[in-house]
């Protein structure tokens, strides 16, 4: 392990859990990811190592099951996993964020019923917000919830959802106007409900369809698709929390513990490029002498060891702040944002580092180039986190009069 990137004040068990990932990253991950890669295939016989990791049930309470670990071990085992593969950490990461609104926002029977098989790795879940005309306006959602009975009745499009096709358990956001009169705000008349579904494609069961995988630049090996509702029906205790018209709020709360998870996903990706880029740097030589001589290619390996250095500290003061049960909107979006913008930066740079090989396939830093920017867009794009940033900023230092 090198120097950067080290956490202070970590017990003997996050050192051990992070050591255990880091081996099986270095064993597991990293000698197959760009091949399976290339080929976009789902890395199955990693799920299954991950899962005997106990890594599905990570923050999930003891009393389910789980590891009841904190939102720190949980993002250091993120970055550890994205250094190796940044697909793998997709695969965790829907699932973490559905496990934590339960654990949050469930009743006490939708907990029973779910965290002890998500813990396991049994159940795997994915969340569900997005629409093909809308993804960071949250409050322009049209995809609908009618109550019938004991039942809802599910119409809509969704749009890109993470492990859509191999998830067994969706977090939807719907519209739900039952209760909320005509005029209540957009945010406060949608309901967030738990759609159990076979995993794979098609017509996963009756009023609900997968259509297939989204072709994508990378982030490959994990599906991504779309869900296509027409008259699903949900059983009303398949309402988050049991009560309609929280749905925004809940999704909301998800998504911040997310943001810390993209961070730690940007700072591993940096990680992997810096050291990609530093052992190439010694390797090559022009001129009679290894490019990593040249003072602007050292320049370069400052520029991003520092680079890598300050996203590691910005995540970890979030996920710390979130851990104390402090409010962490400000510090996750801040992390967010400089994570996956040093990240895309960091990976630029070992790419021009590598020359002409860098663009081989045969480099690994071909496939960092490619998976770097879906850290721009997803869980809020820069524009988003920069709204999000602004207007807290506002609130602490608003002058008076
Ligand atoms: C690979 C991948 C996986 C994803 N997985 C999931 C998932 O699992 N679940 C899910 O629900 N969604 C998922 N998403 C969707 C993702 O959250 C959205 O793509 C993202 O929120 C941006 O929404 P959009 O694509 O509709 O862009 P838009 O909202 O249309 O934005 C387009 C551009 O306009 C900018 N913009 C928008 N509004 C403003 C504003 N007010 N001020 C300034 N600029 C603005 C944006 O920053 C962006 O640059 C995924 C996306 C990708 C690419």
């Amino acid at each position: 392990m090198g120097r950067l990137a080290q956490t202070d004040g970590l017990t003997d068990v996050q050192r051990e859990i992070l050591a255990t990932v880091r081996e099986f990253v270095d064993k597991e991950i990293i000698p197959v990811a760009t091949e399976l890669e290339h080929r976009d295939e789902y890395p199955t016989r990693i799920v299954e190592g991950l899962k005997e990791l106990g890594l599905f049930g990570l923050m999930i309470p003891e009393e389910y099951g789980g590891l009841g670990e904190s939102l720190l071990t949980y993002a250091l085992c993120v970055e550890e996993i994205a250094r190796g593969w940044m697909s793998v950490s997709g695969i965790i990461n829907t699932h973490f964020i559905v496990a934590y609104m339960l654990k949050q926002h469930g009743t006490q029977e939708q907990r029973e019923h779910f965290l002890p098989r998500m813990a396991t790795g049994e159940v795997r879940g994915a969340f569900s917000m997005s629409e093909p005309g809308l993804g960071s306006d949250v409050s322009a959602i049209t995809s609908k919830g009618v109550r019938e009975g004991d039942e809802y009745v599910l119409n809509g499009q969704k749009m890109w959802l993470t492990n859509g096709g191999s998830s067994t358990l969706v977090a939807v956001l719907c519209r739900t106007d039952e209760g909320h009169p005509e005029g209540t705000a957009p945010h406060k008349s949608m309901t967030t409900f738990l759609i159990e579904k076979e995993p794979g494609f098609g017509q996963v069961k009756p009023g609900l369809t997968i259509p297939g995988k989204i072709e994508k630049m990378g982030y490959k090996g994990v599906d991504t698709t779309e869900l296509i509702m027409d008259g699903l029906r949900v059983p009303a205790d398949r309402v988050l929390g049991g009560t309609t018209g929280r749905g925004f709020y809940q999704m909301m709360d998800g998504v911040e513990v997310g943001r810390v998870n993209v961070a730690a996903r940007g700072c591993g990706v940096a990680q992997r490029a810096f050291e990609l880029g530093v052992s190439y740097a010694q390797q090559r030589h022009t001129f009679g002498k290894a490019i990593a001589q040249h003072q602007a290619i050292q320049f370069k390996l400052a520029e991003m060891g520092t680079k890598v250095e300050a996203a590691h500290a910005m995540m970890v003061n979030a996920a710390r702040k979130k851990d104390s049960g402090q409010r962490n909107d400000l510090e996750a979006g801040m992390a967010k944002y400089l994570a996956s913008e040093y990240c895309k930066e960091v990976v630029e740079d070992a790419f021009r580092i590598h020359g002409g090989y860098g663009f081989s396939k045969e480099y690994e830093i071909e496939r960092l180039y490619r998976e770097a920017p879906m850290l721009l867009i997803g869980e809020g794009t820069a524009e988003i986190q920069k709204m999000i940033i602004g207007r807290r900023l506002l609130e602490e230092y608003r002058i008076q009069g």
